[in-house]
């Protein structure tokens, strides 16, 4: 009962925070401080309004964790949340900033991508909350929505969508989804300031490797699958052929030319990042909305183990190939076989 309550009252304080009052979209600077607990590779947590000012006070700044070697070696950018229902992505950029130390070069963690998408939920059918067990007790993170909330994007949808380099006209919510907007404008509506801002931080920091991790339902064709901008495509391939023989089956597919706006299309070409994506199944996006945690078929420690392997199976491939003092080594990182074996609690701090 104790238990119980406190996770009562420890809810209670996550939506006391998450749950700012907005007087405008751009004003009151209110937002979800998600439970993170960095470890001991983190070197500075800053915020991503750090690389573009337009950015600051508004309910999409997010936090940005850096864990520097302080020795030679590439930049690596890990992005999750860009959709905030995709909780797969959101827990395996956590468990890098939890337990990830690099030993050689650097790695950029923004956990939460969309914060304003984080403060809402489309569905009754799913959680707010998903609740992970760790040899401690429960820790809780939010689960969100796809799209920015339209109380913050400081527009309204128009009819329909259309990039401005141009491609098919979506439904006009696609101008709230961080991953149709990029490279932004500093600007323009809070989703494309947001991603104006992260292209601003891909380029200052010069990353050299940049993955967007996301989640579909298990029917869609983008269930295990990774998609890699044209330039970067060999690397994916060969990592695809390594997480085989691990047992792990990804699809991989390049970046369309017609469809602009997405994060491994516009990343790469506007950036010299390697820009890749990596989908994992979550049944909560299915038509049937399975449970996000606990799917035997799909469990989130699976999901999660798949993403970090995936990244780590680009980053050997990247290592094998790249100028010696370029290399992106880790004195530890959340192993993704213990992840899976384990679940994702027995690597959250506490
Ligand atoms: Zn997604």
């Amino acid at each position: 009962m104790r238990r119980y309550f406190r996770c009562f009252l420890f809810g209670f304080f996550l939506i006391f925070i998450a749950v700012p009052t907005f007087s405008s979209p751009f004003s009151g600077a209110g937002t979800i401080l998600h439970d993170v607990r960095p470890g001991k590779g983190i070197t500075r947590v800053t915020w991503l309004s750090e690389w573009s000012s337009p950015l600051e006070g508004t309910p999409a700044d997010t936090r940005v964790f850096i864990a520097d070697s302080g020795k030679p070696g590439a930049t690596v950018f890990i992005a999750g949340g860009t959709h905030a229902n995709e909780i797969a992505g959101i827990l395996s950029a956590v468990l890098l900033i939890e337990n990830a130390v690099p030993s050689a070069g650097r790695l950029i963690v923004i956990p939460d991508m969309n914060m304003s998408a984080s403060t809402w939920t489309e569905s009754t059918k799913v959680p707010s909350w998903v609740r992970i067990e760790t040899p401690n007790g429960p820790r809780f993170f939010k689960y969100g929505a796809r799209y920015t909330d339209p109380v913050h994007q400081g527009a309204p949808d128009p009819d329909r969508y259309v990039h401005p380099k141009g491609g098919d006209a979506l439904e006009g919510s696609e101008a709230r989804n961080l991953n149709r907007v990029y490279p932004g404008k500093p600007d323009g509506t809070l989703t494309e300031r947001l991603a104006w801002a992260l292209m601003s931080l891909l380029k200052q920091e010069g990353v050299d490797i940049a993955f967007d991790l996301h989640e579909a339902g298990p029917e869609s064709r983008l269930a295990n699958m990774i998609v890699a901008n044209p330039k970067n495509l060999d690397l994916a391939a060969l990592a695809v052929i390594n997480l085989e023989m691990d047992g792990i089956r990804m699809k991989l597919e390049p970046s369309s030319d017609a469809f602009h706006g997405l994060s491994h299309r516009e990343w790469g070409d506007g950036t010299k990042a390697y820009a890749f994506l990596i989908e994992t199944p979550n049944p909560a996006q299915s038509t049937e909305n399975g449970n996000p945690v606990e799917d035997p078929q799909y469990p989130l420690a699976g999901r999660i183990a798949t993403h970090l392997a995936s990244i780590g199976a680009i980053l050997d491939a990247w290592n094998m190939d790249c100028p010696p003092d370029k290399r992106i080594e880790f004195d530890a990182l959340p192993d993704w076989r213990a992840v899976a074996a384990s679940g994702a609690g027995a690597f959250l701090n506490w």
